[in-house]
């Protein structure tokens, strides 16, 4: 069935979680906002006044990649660790959303993407009356850091291969290569949590990052060992994580990318750097739209098929 494939998608009705910040360690809650059509995913936040202030999840108010992804305005109005709630929007395949935060980070809740879908799926979603527009990528790009690589080549689909390759034997190589759609990120990737090293724990907290984390969600990668008790949720969490990572940072692309991510090393910086080299010129890529099926108005899971191949897709329009 897709009968939702080629319309955008909003949530069905508000729905808010509550957690702390990871990084200041404070109370932090969030409201997902239905939006109307070609709103985009908008976070509404609040200044220093007590003003409301809008900032649309794009790489152009990306403020900081350090530890986690921030988005703000040019006042500093912002608000950090926006890549997991924003993967498991893009995944879901949502176009449209304001996303209401009090406090001045997303929570992190268990580390992973996990509850942020199943609040999703709490309320459902619905199509709108538009059709999905698309980012497709029109010619290779690769960007590198040291030995750290990213690259976004042509594709009708959007898929990600990321690996990762640690000195650390608990990690060592890892790598992942999957089609997104919803099912293949609620089964194998939504649940991957973040991770550190007890060796960095001390010089983050002096640094005032990190004042949050905990074993309730972070896996800690101790001198041969995983500290936590209850182990991984997957023999290859880390490398599933930094795929997790990968997805939230790439939808700030504005809409969803048509085209393959690669990287090795990667991170949050790598991912919003592949974002500004493929923006920096507009030969790159272009927009295309789904065609329109007009179905009916239930709520409900959006299925993998909504990442349709593009072969499908109508006109280019930019
Ligand atoms: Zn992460």
């Amino acid at each position: 069935m897709r009968r939702q494939a080629g319309l955008q998608n909003t949530v069905a009705a508000s729905v808010t979680l509550s957690g702390i910040g990871v990084h200041n360690g404070l109370g932090a809650s969030l409201t997902l906002h239905p939006a109307e059509p070609d709103t985009g995913i908008v976070f509404l936040l609040t200044d220093e006044r007590g003003r409301e202030v809008e900032v649309p999840a794009t790489h152009k108010n990306v403020c900081c990649t350090e530890l986690c992804t921030r988005l703000g305005d040019a006042n500093g109005t912002a608000v950090s660790t926006v890549e997991h709630l924003m993967a498991a929007i893009s995944a879901l395949a949502i176009d449209n959303l304001v996303i209401e935060v009090e406090g001045e980070e997303v929570p992190i809740m268990d580390g992973s993407a996990a509850d942020f879908v199943n609040a999703i799926d709490q309320v459902g979603i619905v199509p709108q009356g538009a059709p999905r527009k698309f980012i497709k990528v029109l010619k290779p790009i690769r960007v590198e850091h040291g030995s750290a690589w990213g690259e976004l080549t042509p594709a009708d689909t959007t898929s990600f291969s990321i690996a990762i390759d640690f000195a650390d034997e608990t990690i060592g190589y890892q790598e992942v290569n999957f089609d997104l759609g919803a099912d293949v990120f609620r089964d194998d990737i939504s649940r991957a949590r973040t991770f550190g090293f007890m060796r960095d724990v001390e010089a983050l907290w002096s640094a005032g990052f990190a004042l949050g984390a905990s074993l309730e969600n972070t896996v800690v990668v101790g001198d041969d060992r995983i500290v936590n008790p209850e182990g991984l949720r997957y023999e290859d969490e880390f490398v599933r994580h930094k795929a997790l990572d990968a997805i939230g940072d790439l939808a700030l692309a504005g809409a969803p990318i048509l085209g393959c991510y690669r990287s090795l090393r990667g991170g949050h910086r790598l991912n919003v750097a592949m974002l500004k080299a493929l923006f920096a010129d507009p030969a790159n890529w272009t927009v295309v739209e789904a065609p329109v099926q007009r179905a009916p108005k239930t709520a409900g899971r959006v299925e993998a098929e909504t990442f349709a191949p593009a072969a499908a897709y109508g006109p280019e329009v930019s």
